[in-house]
């Protein structure tokens, strides 16, 4: 599950993580308040920032012409006319597709001062079965680019996960980042360690020391943060040097990305209740409540399957004989009737379906009770489309009497193969 920046913001600061105040907004009177709250807090310049559940805003364009998804604004009345070209408006960014993704909630930040910009993600290595620490100095860049083109750039931290991040590992991470080192002894008179850090003309100086222990308390805090909320990714680009009012540095997230793992949110009642459904495909949602694993894709041929290694192997092979999967769809080991019937019903809904592959191997599955689901289900919804039916496994003769006894004009599958070659023909029809 994804949440949005404002979200992944509020937990980041919960573990230590410095953010820039900021308030999400749904209209134009409470973006008004968020600015006018800001800007009495001192703040000169707020930014303006649709709150989508992609990345690359900033260069987005909406689709009524409006360039940027992230705006810089100096007075309330400007930030309130972004506001309004944004609000309710579809963004288009390299992310969402050519569909884009409707704003329906902003995040009024104030504007930071930004001196440096870097990398900073965690996320599982599955080679190494650990949690890994990537950071870069090419902040606010596409980081699968940095990747490509200059590899040497981002710098890799594999933590322990029996002890966590230990201090020297936050350490090495801001010191590859160009954020380590200690004040030169000279700027210090002995014994005023905890002092700020004067120079002779008695102007602020910016201390190395207190910006490098702002950097590894800020990545301590985004590790614990991965680890706490069981995420599967926490994305900080950019992570800024950003200047303080009163002359000082210190490090602060400005933009945030956090995804959560589905299988540790039964732990997490907090987290769930950011789930956005505007942010989600309706016809997944459906699929959800009938506990049905429903991914929609681009082709026209659906498929029904139970497994999910099952369900990749028939995108496989449809993909194989020249035809395009419509979705991915698993039933599960043991679909009953009325799971049929529904997986039926959400497969309809997409307009592209032109036919639809059902491949079933009966291991805990009764072959029958699919016969007979399917049966119901091609009644029910009244099916025009052709249809091609594989059934292999447990009570497969009885499932297959059932089908031949029903009147439907199916289409049977011998094997994958078989059936694979058949679908994608009668849909070239
Ligand atoms: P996206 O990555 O989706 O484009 P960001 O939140 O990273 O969105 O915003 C784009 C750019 O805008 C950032 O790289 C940063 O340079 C700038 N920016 C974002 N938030 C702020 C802020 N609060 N103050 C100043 N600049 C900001
Ligand atoms: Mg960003």
């Amino acid at each position: 599950m994804n949440i949005h920046e404002f979200q992944a913001k509020q937990l980041l600061a919960r573990y230590g993580v410095a953010v820039p105040l900021e308030i999400p907004a749904q209209n134009i009177a409470e973006v008004r308040a968020a600015v006018e709250k800001i800007t009495a807090a001192g703040s000169t310049k707020v930014v303006v920032k649709s709150q989508i559940h992609a990345g690359g805003r900033g260069k987005g364009t909406f689709q009524t012409g409006f360039q940027g998804g992230v705006k810089v604004a100096a007075t309330v009345d400007e930030a309130v006319a972004f506001a309004e070209q944004m609000l309710g408006q579809v963004l288009v960014t390299r992310q969402t597709g050519a569909e884009g993704r409707r704003v329906q909630t902003l995040l009024i930040a104030s504007g930071a001062k930004i001196k440096r910009e870097f990398y900073l993600a965690v996320l599982l290595d599955r080679a190494t079965s650990r949690p890994l620490v990537m950071a870069s100095t090419e902040g606010g860049m596409d980081i699968e680019e940095v990747a490509t083109r200059t590899p040497e750039k981002i710098f890799k931290e594999w933590i322990d996960p029996a002890t966590g991040i230990m201090p020297f590992q936050a350490r090495k991470i801001a010191a590859a980042l160009g954020l380590g080192g200690c004040d030169a002894p000279s700027q210090k008179g002995p014994g005023d360690e905890a002092s700020p850090a004067h120079s002779a003309t008695g102007a602020s100086q910016p201390r190395k020391g207190d910006l490098f222990h702002a950097a590894t308390k800020f990545i301590t805090g985004v590790f614990n943060t991965w680890w706490e909320c069981d995420a599967s990714l926490v994305e900080i680009n950019p992570m800024c040097v950003v200047e303080l009012p009163d002359g000082k540095e210190t490090v602060m997230a400005l933009d945030a990305k956090i995804s959560l793992d589905d299988n540790g949110l039964y732990r997490h009642a907090d987290l769930q209740a950011m789930r956005d459904l505007n942010e989600e495909a309706p016809l997944e949602i459906e699929a959800g409540k009938f506990n049905l694993n429903y991914i929609k894709l681009d082709g026209n041929i659906a498929c029904l399957v139970n497994g999910a290694g099952l369900a990749m192997a028939t995108m496989d092979i449809i993909q194989h004989f020249g035809g395009r999967p419509a979705n991915f769809l698993d039933v599960g080991g043991g679909a009953s009737k009325e799971q049929v019937t529904a997986a039926f019903k959400i497969i309809l809904q997409d307009p592209n379906v032109k036919g639809i592959l059902v491949n079933i191997f009966g291991g805990i599955m009764d072959c029958n009770v699919i016969a007979t689901g399917i049966v119901a289900a091609v009644k029910e919804t009244g099916l025009k489309l052709p249809l091609v039916v594989r059934l292999e496994g447990n009570n497969v003769i009885a499932g297959k009497k059932t089908l031949a006894e029903s009147g439907l004009t199916l289409i049977t599958g011998d094997s994958m193969a078989d059936a694979a070659q058949k679908v994608v023909q009668a849909v070239g029809k």
